[in-house]
């Protein structure tokens, strides 16, 4: 297994301009330099989350499309926009928009208040949105966390597929620290995807500067145990 990004980088956060993210853009690129990360994706939830969750829209997006008008005037650290999407059923559909506009950087996710479909079939709705958006989606987001619709989930069936396209698997930490992971398809997932992004989801600064170093912590005790 290869973890794409053991350095300082961290491609899954959320912001309050967008999202549920308890800090602003700016806030989380100060205390990111400040925690020691070279690159960020923000990463906040599609319309079809803010739609399912009634999260007011608070900011236009076009301020940080390319070429917009932010600018990190911070620090030195890499700000990329990106999108955490949906996948709203099992014909594959998915949501990857805020406002309308793609990110630069696309974590796909299934959350149970989104999803649309049955959840007897999320395999078939993981593995129908592999195969149609492969080429833009870099990281499955979060597929072990803990949901009724688990027992439903092949996750060595979804973790073969996106191998053989090419797409990521996350190591979710806010979901290992906050004990939302299902730590039997972790396993699952741990032992047979071959790349693996390590990211915080962080909704709160104690997560940014805290939750990736748990992480990390947890995946040498889980190998060294092996
Ligand atoms: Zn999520
Ligand atoms: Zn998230």
């Amino acid at each position: 297994m290869e973890i794409i990004n053991p350095d300082g980088r961290d491609y899954h956060m959320h912001s309050l301009n967008y999202s549920d993210g308890l800090n602003t853009i700016d806030e989380l690129v100060i205390f990111a330099g400040r925690f020691g990360l070279e690159e960020i994706a923000i990463t906040d939830h599609s319309d079809a989350a803010l739609k399912a969750s009634g999260l007011a829209m608070k900011t236009y997006r076009g301020i940080v499309q390319k070429e917009g008008r932010w600018q990190n005037i911070h620090n030195d650290v890499r700000v990329i926009f990106g999108v955490e999407g949906d996948i709203l059923n099992e014909n594959g559909d998915i949501c990857d928009t805020i406002q309308g506009k793609e990110g630069d950087f696309l974590v796909l996710s299934l959350h149970k208040e989104v999803y649309q479909g049955d959840f007897s079939r999320v395999t078939e709705a993981y593995c129908r949105a592999l195969e149609h958006f492969a080429a833009k989606i870099k990281v499955l987001g979060h597929p072990c966390i803990k949901a009724p619709y688990q027992q439903h989930l092949d996750i060595v069936a979804v973790t073969e597929l996106a191998n053989q396209l090419g797409v990521a698997m996350e190591f979710n930490c806010a979901n290992l620290v906050n004990e939302k992971t299902d730590k039997k398809q972790e396993d699952k997932m741990l032992t047979r995807a071959e790349r693996v992004y390590v990211n915080s989801d962080a909704h709160t600064l104690h997560e940014l500067k805290t939750a990736r170093a748990e992480g990390f912590a947890f995946l040498r005790e889980y190998w060294y145990q092996r």
